[in-house]
């Protein structure tokens, strides 16, 4: 047997609990894992208070990432004793997620952990920080570079994905500006390596569609009215990688900055993300990380506290990443 937090919907309402369950409880899949890490993430947040649909059928073991090692595996690709990485693929929505001790998943959805990272390490970056990375190799892709003149702007710099964000771009030679709700996070911001510091309400005005040119490139977790305004600062031809909806799934933006200064929006995707990028990604978080930038970000927590904190999260008050101790439940 082993434990594991149980969402269960009465009604139109949903309510948690920890139980015991018996590995038959499991769904199918190739690969039996013993999780020993897992991460709260915005979307986690919404999926332990019922919001957004993203799951459709109770009882749901909520969870979207984990860490752990092989029980016993069908597929040649894994052995016991292996130690694995889970994220997306929509494991924590439509499938059982990390917040159980055991989880049994199809091997297409694991990741080897990459060399340099233990499995603790890999959760502190989990979904969101793995997510950065994928922000930032977009940008790459697009031509922004360290060498340029300006600096990369990224936004709800405080939470998960900005706080691993603002790290990776620093230690790649970046000038990092992170934009925060929080006055309380300015130094914990600076220590990652962020070099001007703006407070999110400057972000906010979408009146004109053209703005004094800011940034060479941005990450942007918050959408709506501050991803609209931020097209309308970046230089000519800044790069925007577009990754959350913290403050609103809405857009409200003109085309102007996209004809007038060939800006260049792109979408994020950690979910049906590719093995190879996934791979790339993983294995650069592993070497251009700091650790100490990590674990100064790094809040670690037992499974049986997670509820409170999945209330925070959605009202923005978690800071950088909080990495969950589901044997300790
Ligand atoms: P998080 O830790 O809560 O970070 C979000 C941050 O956004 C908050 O810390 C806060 O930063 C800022 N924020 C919150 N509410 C805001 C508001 N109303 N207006 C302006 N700023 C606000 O969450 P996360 O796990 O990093 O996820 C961030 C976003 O990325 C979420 O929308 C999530 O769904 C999305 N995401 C997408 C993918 C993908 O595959 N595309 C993967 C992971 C996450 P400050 O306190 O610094 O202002």
């Amino acid at each position: 047997t082993f434990r594991a937090l149980v969402l269960d919907q009465q009604d139109k309402s949903i309510s948690a609990s920890f139980k015991t369950l018996s590995m038959d409880d499991l769904p199918d899949g190739d690969v039996l894992v013993r999780v020993n890490w897992s991460t709260l993430n915005y979307k986690d947040g919404m999926i332990l208070n019922g919001l957004g649909r993203l799951v459709r059928t109770y009882p749901h073991v909520p969870g979207v990432d984990f860490s752990g090692q092989v029980v016993s595996s069908n597929d040649d690709r894994y052995k016991p004793a292996d130690e694995v990485i889970l994220t997306g693929w929509r494991v924590g929505e439509a499938h059982w997620g990390g917040y159980g001790q055991m989880a049994r998943v199809k091997a297409d959805w694991l990741v080897p952990l990459p060399d340099g990272l233990d499995g603790a390490q890999a959760m502190a970056i989990g979904t969101a920080g793995f997510t950065s990375m994928l922000a930032v190799m977009a940008l790459e892709e697009q031509g922004v570079s360290p060498d340029q003149d300006g600096e990369v702007l990224v936004t709800g710099a405080a939470g998960g994905v900005g706080s691993v964000a603002v790290s990776i771009l620093a230690a790649l030679g970046y000038r990092v500006a992170a934009s925060t709700g929080r006055e309380e996070t300015h130094a914990y911001l600076r220590d990652l390596g962020a070099t001007t510091i703006i407070d999110r309400n400057e972000l906010t005005d979408t009146s004109r569609p053209l703005l004094t040119e800011r940034w060479v490139g941005a990450i942007d977790s918050v959408g709506s009215t501050t991803l609209a305004h931020v097209l309308s600062e970046m230089k000519y031809h800044g790069v925007v990688s577009a990754c959350g909806l913290a403050g609103g799934p809405d857009l409200p933006a003109t085309v102007i900055p996209f004809l007038l200064r060939g800006v260049k929006l792109i979408g994020i995707d950690s979910v049906m993300c590719p093995y190879e990028t996934r791979l790339r990604a993983w294995e650069r978080l592993a070497r251009e990380l700091p650790k100490d930038h990590l674990s100064a970000a790094t809040t670690k927590v037992s499974l049986s506290d997670i509820l409170p904190w999945g209330e925070k999260i959605l009202k923005g008050q978690v800071k950088g990443r909080l990495l969950v101790d589901v044997q300790d439940c």
